[in-house]
């Protein structure tokens, strides 16, 4: 997992969701950008992968279905590559 890059984002909003897989709570932090985007995608609808291009899929299957990064890994079989915005059971990532 890559998190060095990340270390100095600041976060706007929070999502705090039950992975349906493992049972864990689980927060996304989202910057200032990924707020507003979650806001037009909450009022006007549409596809998500359309209206919050800045969240990457990881996180927008988080934000559909609640699965964690790290069951998304094990499911689809790719790396979270921004584990760094997550929070699990209070431990950040
Ligand atoms: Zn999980």
């Amino acid at each position: 997992m890559k998190n060095e890059a990340k270390e100095n984002i600041e976060y706007k909003a929070q999502i705090r969701k039950v992975c349906p897989m493992c049972e864990r709570e689980v927060t996304l932090r989202l910057t200032n950008q990924q707020t507003m985007e979650l806001e037009e995608y909450q009022r006007y609808g549409g596809l998500i992968q359309d209206r919050m291009p800045s969240l990457d899929r990881f996180g927008r299957e988080f934000i559909k279905t609640g699965y964690c990064p790290e069951c998304q890994e094990m499911l689809f079989h790719t790396e979270c590559e921004d584990s760094v915005s997550y929070i699990i059971n209070g431990v950040v990532k």
